[in-house]
């Protein structure tokens, strides 16, 4: 399947020199958007995975439905000051911007493998802390899911240890 096609290729959003990948003509298509969770599903069925994390707020669209497909929790990674529970917190940087993320300090118990989910992998800032947030709770990562990455940011070379499966390549 050419998943490309559903994508909506945006330049220069949100700022100049910034190709934004639109995921919502992908996720308009109702067959696509679940056939694109089921290959995701199927890309990741080797893995042991008990819950899966995912970045507000694209990554609430991929791993939400991922983690129905495969009958496990979702934990959502949030922006500082949303989650009215206790958190652990690490910072970032992304291609545009920087920013917080947070996430329930027993989200993710001690030994548990967790896969992270986003729609899109750029420079892996957003990745990163996600790992580090789970890791300091001292959960496994079992791999990190994408619906696209742009190769050329090389988002892989900040996620060395962690196991990187994508739909789409830029
Ligand atoms: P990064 O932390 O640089 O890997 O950025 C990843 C996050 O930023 C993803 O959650 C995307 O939603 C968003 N993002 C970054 N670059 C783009 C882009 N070119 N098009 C669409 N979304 C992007």
């Amino acid at each position: 399947m050419d998943y490309k096609q559903y994508i909506r290729v945006i330049p220069d959003f949100p700022q100049p020199g910034i190709s934004f990948k639109d995921i919502t003509t992908l996720l308009n298509r109702g067959d696509i958007y679940r056939q694109a969770i089921d290959e995701l599903r199927v890309m990741v069925s080797d893995l042991k995975i008990d819950l899966i994390a995912g970045p507000e707020a694209r990554g609430f669209v991929i791993g939400a439905p991922l983690a129905y497909a495969l009958g496990v929790g979702f934990v959502p990674i949030r922006k500082s000051g949303k989650l009215p529970g206790e958190t652990v917190e690490a910072g970032y940087d992304l291609e545009y911007g920087s920013d917080k993320l947070a996430m329930h300090n027993d989200a993710v118990k001690p030994g548990q493998n967790v896969l992270i989910a986003d729609d899109l992998l750029a420079t892996g800032g957003t990745i990163s802390t996600s790992v580090n947030l789970v890791r300091q709770l001292g959960g496994n990562v079992a791999g990190a899911a994408f619906l696209i990455e742009l190769a050329e940011l090389n988002g892989r070379a900040k996620l060395p240890d962690v196991n990187v499966f994508s739909l789409m390549t830029y």
